[in-house]
């Protein structure tokens, strides 16, 4: 196994801070890190019908605002044909940008998984994946959109690609919001579920993940049950989050059964004893009566072994009942001493749990041959190193290369 790295305990905690006053409700937009625009995308029809009452128009311009961002998907503010040149010429003389990027690049598997690069304002790659699945018995079908929260991520865990790539910005809102518009318009098909799995870690940026989930919810129309916020574990804010009570899954990635092993495969779990993590996500149970996805990813020879499957059910029945375990087998990505798991291996750890009654799924790896695993396909792309920029004030946490 490489050598972990990891997170200064002291940014960690600032970074902490800065997501305490998480909202659900949008705010008022601000020219924020990594865009020179105001972006409108993300925002409500309250807040569009405002600032058209804001630049001298009547309200319903608002409205129209709304039309073209969520309904006419247009891309650019010069494309707003249904309003008045001079609405958009002091729409653009404000500082506002529709909050839309290009496609950098696009790759597709033979399962029809698709990876989309979108390419930043500041030139950053981000990456955002759409699954679709056919569901034979109910003849439907979903389409869902794994979107990241941040460009790269800064915790670093030891068989993560992004992690590996290192870490540049939180994502605005509006920059989360557009990767489902771009699945929607590559698929031509609606996304039905929202994971916030992709790039990042959406806790250390869970204002935007709020804001960005409200949009999905009430502009988008995405149910609230058919999204799944996902974290490693950031001390506190998972109580921050069972406050807001909404009704989507919190996916909690465990990935071991104890706080040795633990530290060694997510080294940020050195600030987030595992007691503390399961008394959290008993709590958010409580709190929102929504039952919690503990994500394990099988690592071969290093967490899968029965012993570990007997330790991880003695570990949830401290967690009440509200749980789910999801067994991913592990993906290789290039350079990784990790190594993908034998089937029957994965089988005895879902034998092992559900003798002890814990309700398990193996997660079925799609896309494998599409540069799959995330953070693999914008490191291809973006070969620079991330950790060579310097964090601002306002990037944190900084980072400690072992
Ligand atoms: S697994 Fe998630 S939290 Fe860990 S480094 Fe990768 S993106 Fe970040």
């Amino acid at each position: 196994m490489a050598a972990p790295q990891h997170v200064r305990a002291a940014p960690l905690a600032r970074a902490l801070r800065a997501t305490a006053t998480a909202t659900a409700s949008a705010p008022v937009p601000i020219k924020s890190q990594g865009t020179s625009r105001r972006a409108l995308l993300g925002l409500s029809e309250p807040q569009l019908r405002q600032l058209a009452l804001d630049l001298g128009q009547e309200s319903y311009r608002g409205k129209q605002l709304h039309d073209l961002l969520y309904k006419s998907r247009a891309k650019q503010i010069q494309d707003f044909n249904h309003v008045p040149k001079a609405f958009r010429e002091a729409l653009l003389g404000a500082g506002w940008s529709a909050g839309r990027s290009p496609v950098h690049h696009a790759i597709t598997a033979s399962d029809g998984t698709t990876k989309i690069l979108l390419k930043l304002e500041d030139n950053r790659l981000i990456e955002t994946v759409g699954i679709p699945v056919d569901d034979d018995n109910k003849g439907s079908s979903r389409l869902t959109a794994c979107v990241s929260s941040q460009v790269g991520c800064p915790l670093r865990c030891s068989f993560c690609a992004t992690g590996k790539g290192g870490f540049a910005r939180n994502l605005q809102p509006h920059e989360i919001v557009e990767q489902v518009l771009a699945i929607e318009e590559t698929f031509k098909h609606r996304v039905t579920n929202v994971v916030f799995m992709g790039m990042g870690e959406p806790m250390m940026n869970l204002k935007s993940v709020l804001e960005a989930h409200r949009c999905f919810n009430k502009e988008l129309k995405i149910g609230q049950r058919m999204m799944t916020i996902s974290t490693v574990g950031v001390p506190n804010t998972i109580k921050m989050l069972a406050s807001h009570k909404l009704q989507s899954t919190l996916a909690v990635s465990l990935h071991a059964p104890n706080q040795k092993l633990r530290e060694t495969i997510v080294p940020s779990a050195k600030s987030y004893p595992l007691g503390a993590l399961m008394d959290d996500c008993k709590n958010y149970f409580l709190e929102t009566g929504r039952r919690v996805s503990f994500e394990y990813t099988l690592l071969a020879g290093i967490n899968d072994e029965k012993q570990h499957a007997e330790e991880l059910a003695e570990l949830l029945r401290t967690c009440g009942g509200g749980y789910h375990v999801n067994l991913i087998p592990y993906n290789p990505i290039e350079g990784s001493e990790y190594k993908r798991p034998y089937r029957k291996v994965v089988q005895a750890f879902v034998d092992a749990l559900e003798a002890r009654k814990i309700t398990v799924s193996v997660r079925q790896t799609r896309g494998l041959d599409a540069n799959a695993a995330c953070g693999q396909l914008r490191n291809e792309f973006q070969k620079n190193p991330l950790l060579e920029i310097e964090p601002s004030p306002s990037t944190e946490p900084t980072l400690v290369p072992a």
